[in-house]
């Protein structure tokens, strides 16, 4: 199945070296999309934009660390110079280093935020201008952690809290030039979940209504339909994609 509107677009997708922001840029090049793979992980950036070119769809690897606004203004020169365009932003990224507050370092808070939430602002503040020109769309990656509590993640959840509230700001923003939104994936099994042993992610899919952790392609159609033109008439708002997780209520 294919989304309407986005054949000949650009994109620029952070973190699309692995996990969810690959699955998604995979499935934006599949639906016609020129897609930056964007990310500090170079190997996996090139690996990915290989396997896309290698099926016959256009992709590139760009070097970015979202954090850094120098890079951002480097990437927008880029995608000036060879696209005159940016049509969707997909940002992605994230850093996650899991302590309780009483134990965070002070750095580590910063550092976190810098990455899952001020990225955004930095991304959004490189492009906007060509996004507004192209009448383009923005999807952020959220989280279930912005509207569920979990253990030792204070600084994850701050920013994916922030990223629901920057989406909707952003979308009244720009308005009606840009269409912003965002995904809330819920457990989605890419490296992030390495750490995990068998039995606890059982345990965990225990507590998700479809009785499973969901796949990055799953978050990826969402992302897709929310970049295309058969979303126009959504902005400013939510998508859940959780498998369920976020409605269930415990035994
Ligand atoms: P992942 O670890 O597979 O991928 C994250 C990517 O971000 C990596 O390629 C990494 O190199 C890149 N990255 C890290 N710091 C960066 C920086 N400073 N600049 C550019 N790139 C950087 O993780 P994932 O599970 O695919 O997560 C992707 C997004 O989905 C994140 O925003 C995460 O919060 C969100 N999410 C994931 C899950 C899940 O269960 N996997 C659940 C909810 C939300």
């Amino acid at each position: 199945m294919s989304f309407r509107g986005l054949e000949g677009k650009v994109a620029v997708v952070t973190g699309a070296a692995s996990g969810i922001g690959a699955a998604c840029a995979i499935r934006l090049a599949e639906e016609g999309v020129a897609v930056l793979i964007a990310d500090i992980d170079d190997r996996g950036s090139r690996e990915v934009a290989d396997a896309i070119i290698a099926q016959g769809f256009r992709a590139e690897a760009v070097h970015l660390d979202v954090s850094s606004a120098d890079d951002w203004a480097d990437l927008a020169k880029r995608v000036q110079a060879d696209h005159a365009r940016l049509d969707i932003l997909h940002s992605n990224a994230f850093l996650e280093i899991k302590a309780p507050v009483h134990e965070l370092e002070r750095a580590d808070w910063d550092r976190q935020l810098a990455v899952s939430l001020t990225g955004t602002y930095l991304g959004v503040q490189a492009f906007a201008q060509m996004l507004v020109a192209s009448q383009g769309a923005i999807v952020l990656t959220s989280s279930v952690h912005a509207l569920l509590g979990f253990a030792g993640r204070p600084a994850y959840a701050a920013a994916k809290g922030g990223l629901v509230a920057l989406g909707r700001q952003l979308a009244v923003e720009y308005a009606p030039a840009v269409r912003v939104n965002t995904v809330l994936p819920g457990s989605i099994m890419t490296p992030a979940w390495d750490p995990q042993t068998e039995e606890e992610m059982a345990a965990h899919a225990a507590g998700i209504l479809v009785a499973r952790l969901g796949r990055a392609e799953e978050v990826a159609a969402a992302v897709a339909f929310l970049a295309s033109s058969e979303a126009s008439y959504i902005t400013g708002t939510t998508l859940v994609v959780d498998g369920g997780l976020s409605a269930f209520k415990g035994l």
